[in-house]
């Protein structure tokens, strides 16, 4: 490929809306182009890679035994209504009505469809298992598009379904989809972790997301620094930690004290108010359980209350922050002093606290506090439990070993979704004995775009993009850096030839442009390998290799040229 005769423009400056390395040089790259928010142009650079995230993933799809398929984008309200999610999905579906004003939907992902085929074409336990994908244009109305291709409103997914007999079946689908998984993102030359995922009503360890550890990640990614434990937020479990620190007076006496603390709103400030450690504070958050009941939950000063645990605990279908007026109309005081003490709810306490005597908790009532307040005495828990989120130091419940957090970018997903579509919808099949039972299901994720993104977001430096070999747009450039020495172009045409000879994924900076706009050029879009022919080369009769990742540069002989580069790239 010739970079004369390639569609590309770099920009110095990204739009100032750009706020994270993947998307300031996806754009200054010239690799997308903004069209409305959330929504991206391709551009050739940027298509390349997206392509080549597209074929390792079929690639190992099809080596995994998934078979590949294309659905329609414009997807009937009616295969909705019979999920049910056309009345529950929310803003994020992108709905539309024909001339005739018949509804649809652009699909944001394809249960409905792939169940809607499935239950026409499956008829007997002799045709599964089965696993269908497709990688396919998606829509979600998201609220915030953000970051570019990382959360657009149109976004490119590969979206797998598996069926299954039964359970055991289903368990067998997963794990070639884990297994799957773990070669698509190895392959892609990216540092990631798979983390266990909340699996809801399932239960189990059938959800697992993979991460792409990059600091502007927006999960957090727990792991043990001694095992493979590893896990995402909503799912991670925290263990009782810590031996409790106990308040001021230890719970001493027959009861608490009420103090008063005007100004102090936060934990931080009612701890420097009173003058105890955020530790023996406890704060309670009170929520909303499937949208009709309330509950407190208890966590100490320096934790975070988990809502998904709760939820799970209950096996509530949502669990939500109670809004301001429900927290008034249920403990009578304002946001911010609600407290176990009198408190007229179920009150869900984590591990934590068990043991905390002498706590400070709110007075349910504005500007009021107790403190030396007990457990058992005081108020008695519901139930002690894991209702919080996990910590750095945190013990790890598999070896013992503590909890590390580090960012990661959610690209895949992979879920067990049991019976849910295919009773609602009605996939059945004939078993061995002739007997009508359901299809067990599985749906398996993975965002081509936020993949690309996130690639970039783990390999850049100050100077633009370091592709990872497999993903990248070319893997090598071959830059004359004076295009009005003939010698020097023709020792380039010449190296770029063999190259292309050798099957390399090679391309030549023939532009007539300055050295220096071609080198930035080079750094920013992130080739991987660098051949730089000027006029020393032809002097001396040596090129410069450079690594763009290392930024190493070797000097060989013109003669060994592309046989070097051939050499390099084998070691990337
Ligand atoms: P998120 O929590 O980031 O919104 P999700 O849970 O909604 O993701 P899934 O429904 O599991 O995502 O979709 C499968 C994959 O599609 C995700 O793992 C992610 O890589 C990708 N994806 C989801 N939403 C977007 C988006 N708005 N833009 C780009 N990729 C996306
Ligand atoms: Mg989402």
């Amino acid at each position: 490929m010739r970079l004369s005769q390639f569609f590309i423009q770099t920009l110095r400056e990204a739009p100032a809306e750009a706020e994270i390395a993947s998307h300031v040089m996806m754009m200054r790259a010239g690799m997308i182009r903004k069209v409305a928010a959330g929504v991206y142009s391709y551009m050739p650079l940027g298509l390349r890679v997206v392509r080549k995230v597209e074929n390792i993933v079929r690639k190992c799809m099809n080596d995994a035994g998934a078979v590949e398929l294309l659905m329609p984008s414009m997807v009937p309200a009616e295969l909705w209504q019979e999920s049910g999610r056309w009345q529950h999905y929310g803003k994020e579906l992108l709905r539309i009505k024909d001339r005739h004003g018949r509804e649809f939907c652009y699909g944001p992902t394809h249960e409905e469809v792939i169940t809607d085929i499935v239950r026409n074409t499956i008829k007997s336990y002799k045709q599964m298992p089965v696993n269908l994908y497709q990688i396919q244009t998606k829509f979600r109305d998201e609220v915030r598009p953000r970051f570019g291709l990382m959360r657009g409103r149109e976004f490119i997914m590969k979206d797998a379904y598996s069926f299954d007999v039964n359970d055991e079946g289903a368990q067998v689908s997963y794990e070639k989809m884990r297994v799957a998984y773990n070669n698509i993102f190895k392959e892609c030359g990216l540092r990631y972790k798979m983390v266990e995922a909340d699996s809801g009503a399932i239960g189990g360890n059938f959800s697992h997301e993979f991460m792409v550890l990059a600091q502007t990640g927006e999960d957090a990614v727990i792991s043990c620094n001694s095992c493979d434990y590893a896990a995402n937020m909503e799912k991670a479990i925290a263990t009782r930690s810590t031996p409790p620190t106990g308040g001021r007076d230890q719970g001493r006496g027959d009861k608490y004290e009420e103090v008063l603390t005007p100004k102090a709103h936060t934990v931080e400030e009612v701890a420097t108010f009173l003058n105890v450690d955020v530790k023996s504070i406890i704060k309670t958050i009170i929520v909303c359980v499937d949208d009709e009941k309330y509950a407190a939950i208890l966590v100490r000063g320096d934790h975070e209350a988990n809502l998904v645990k709760l939820k799970n605990y209950l096996g509530a279908q949502t669990v939500e922050m109670a809004a301001p007026d429900m927290i008034f109309k249920v403990t009578g005081s304002p946001v911010g002093f609600s407290g176990p003490v009198g408190l007229n709810l179920p009150i869900y306490a984590d591990l934590a606290l068990e043991g905390i005597d002498g706590a400070v908790v709110g007075g349910n009532k504005k500007d009021l506090h107790l403190i030396n307040v007990k457990a058992g005495r005081d108020y008695t828990p519901t139930v002690y439990g894991d209702f919080r989120n996990a910590i750095v130091g945190d013990i790890c419940p598999k070896c013992g070993g503590t909890y590390e957090i580090a960012r990661g970018i959610e690209v895949g997903h992979i879920f067990k979704l049991g019976t849910k579509y295919s009773e609602a919808m009605g996939a059945k099949y004939l078993d061995v004995n002739g007997k009508q039972q359901i299809i067990t299901m599985g749906c398996y994720g993975i965002g081509v775009g936020r993949t690309a993104a996130a690639a970039v977001e783990q390999n850049h430096d100050e100077a633009g993009i370091a592709w990872p070999l497999p993903i990248a747009p070319f893997e090598v450039v071959v830059v004359p850096l004076n295009t009005n020495e003939p010698e020097v172009v023709s020792l380039a045409e010449s190296i770029y030839q063999r190259l292309i000879e050798a099957g390399v994924d090679v391309i030549i900076d023939d532009r007539n442009e300055r050295a220096g706009v071609k080198l930035a050029d080079a750094d920013l879009i992130g080739y991987p390998l660098r051949v730089a022919v000027g006029k020393k080369s032809i002097a001396e009769g040596l090129i410069e290799i450079t690594t763009r990742k290392t930024r190493e540069t070797i000097s060989v002989n013109k003669d060994n040229a592309a046989k070097s580069v051939i050499e390099i790239l084998k070691g990337l």
